[in-house]
């Protein structure tokens, strides 16, 4: 068992039958390395296949083989022989060749996700924690994190894991490592990469959040896209959460097979009806686990307990908030973790952060809104913006999300590479707006943007990054956008004073 820490009181000795298995892991990225080295150390026969062969995987492969697994590097479509298992990485398209040729021999394709679900009852002893589980296309890492910040006030042992931070069967496999407690329930953010691959995970309880077309190159439709996200409810115990703004996420919770007793549970912005949590009168409040739902409401805090400190929240990370609370009154925790917890949690960086107040004007980064979905989502959370957007727009068309957006708009500063495209939207639904087109790509660019925006903007207004594309034409990615969104506001408080 080359390189195994893991300790496991399972009778099948802990490897969840991968040991002597002959598993191939695509890809030599942080999961597929992570997926490599928990399998061999559960005695399995590891091969990791990568297409690319360049110094960065060179140096990956060597430290894989010193710890016995077999890399091989510039051919990902060939299947090894006597392969068991393929094991993915979320890049990895499903109609890859190295797929279709494990279709042909007949061996099962998983992701990490699958592997970690199936190594959960091996670990430790104590039963294995419970899963809620987070997908949607946009909001998943702040739902995810709202939800571990309430399950901690609640005293309970947790994080959140998935998409998100460490690898999820490095966290499933650490569980109760030297004398570490062991987790009591865990807030899993998935992504429908990861739902596709994963076909016996069965949450405690789970939540999409909303669902607009993103990925499609990847799932090949919006149905494909949706099917993979709804997989999310299958075999839920105790509650599936769906969006009521969103009729698609409902749709998904009618099509799932889930145990028997498992409700459906709605979120939404204005009142709720029975069975759904939502808000009355800056109170959210939950009309869903309480004794009688006819007739009883249960306060659990108030919106401007969601992350104080932070601004007024923006009208989805209130739904953010109602959708982590909504499962953890699922596992059934009491309302005032909901509110030390809402009260507890910090947003991460690039998500609506607010960067500075200067002479009147409020600056904020949502470098993070690589989407129309997510962009349409901030613009609509102030009402007069200097809106700086562009980059990569990943085949997506700007029309809805300007007309949505236009009577917000006091001027648009354009940047990247697809600007021209966002620049005829406006040209045709807000023809009226200033718009200043940046023809330049370099490092340079933001601080023009910034400066631009600012001449534009009056007392009073937003000046918002949310670009609705994503960063890499200009950025190594949103993060390295976002900071130099705040540099260059940071250059005009420097020249300001
Ligand atoms: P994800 O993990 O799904 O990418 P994040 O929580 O990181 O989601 O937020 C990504 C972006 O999506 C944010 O910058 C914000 O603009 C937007 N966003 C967050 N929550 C929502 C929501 N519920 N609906 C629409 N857009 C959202």
């Amino acid at each position: 068992m080359a390189g195994s820490e893991v300790t496991t009181h399972d009778p099948a000795g802990g490897s969840a039958g991968f040991a002597g298995q002959h598993v191939t892991v695509a890809g030599l990225g942080v999961s597929g390395i992570s997926a490599a080295r928990a399998l061999a150390g559960l005695g399995a026969r590891v091969t990791v296949v990568d297409g690319g062969d360049g110094d960065k995987q060179r140096a990956a492969a060597r430290e894989l083989e010193a710890a016995g697994i077999a890399v091989r590097l510039g051919d990902g479509a060939t299947l090894p022989e006597g392969t068991d298992l393929v094991v993915t990485s979320p890049g990895w398209k499903p109609d890859s060749p190295l797929f279709a040729a494990a279709a042909a021999a007949g061996v099962d394709v998983v992701g990490d996700v699958e592997i970690a679900w199936r190594l959960r009852e091996t670990v430790t002893g104590a039963p294995p924690a419970a899963w809620l589980a987070v997908t949607g296309t946009n909001g998943k890492t702040t739902t995810v994190r709202m939800l571990a910040s309430i399950l901690e006030a609640e005293g309970l042992h947790t994080t959140a894991v998935g998409n998100i931070g460490t690898p999820i069967i490095d966290v499933v496999l650490g569980q109760g490592k030297d004398g570490a407690r062991p987790y009591d329930v865990l807030a899993v953010e998935l992504s429908s990469y990861q739902l596709h691959w994963a076909p016996s995970l069965r949450a405690h309880s789970a939540a999409v959040l909303n669902l607009a077309p993103d990925h499609l190159d990847w799932h090949g439709s919006m149905a494909a896209y949706a099917a993979d996200k709804g997989r999310i409810y299958e075999g839920n115990t105790v509650a599936c959460v769906y969006n009521v703004a969103d009729q698609a996420t409902e749709d998904l919770v009618r099509e799932a097979d889930v145990e028997e007793g498992c409700r459906a549970i709605g979120f939404t912005l204005g009142a709720p009806a029975p069975s759904q949590l939502g808000v009355v009168e800056g109170l959210l409040v939950d009309r869903a686990f309480v004794a009688d739902r006819q007739k009883q409401a249960q306060e659990l805090a108030e919106v401007a307990d969601i992350a104080p400190g932070s601004g007024t929240p923006a009208p989805h990370n209130i739904a953010n908030a109602l959708a982590a609370a909504a499962l953890a009154r699922a596992y059934g925790v009491g309302p005032a973790a909901v509110r030390d917890g809402l009260r507890a949690f910090h947003p991460e960086a690039h998500r609506i952060q607010h960067i500075a107040d200067l002479a009147g004007v409020t600056y904020i980064d949502d470098s993070k809104a690589t989407n129309t979905h997510a962009a349409e989502a901030s613009l609509a959370a102030y009402p007069h913006i200097v809106w700086i957007a562009g980059g990569l727009a990943k085949g997506a068309t700007f029309d809805e999300l300007v007309q949505k957006s236009a009577a917000r708009l006091r001027g648009v500063v354009l940047i990247g590479a697809d600007r021209a495209l966002i620049r005829e939207a406006l040209a045709r639904h807000a023809p009226d707006v200033p718009v200043v087109d940046l023809d330049r790509t370099d490092t340079g660019a933001m601080s023009e943007a910034v400066r631009e925006a600012t001449r534009l903007a009056e007392p009073g207004d937003t000046v918002l990054l949310a670009p609705a594309c994503a960063s890499m034409d200009m950025f190594v990615n949103y993060n390295k956008r976002g900071e130099a969104f705040a540099d260059a506001v940071g250059e005009l408080t420097a020249r300001d004073h």
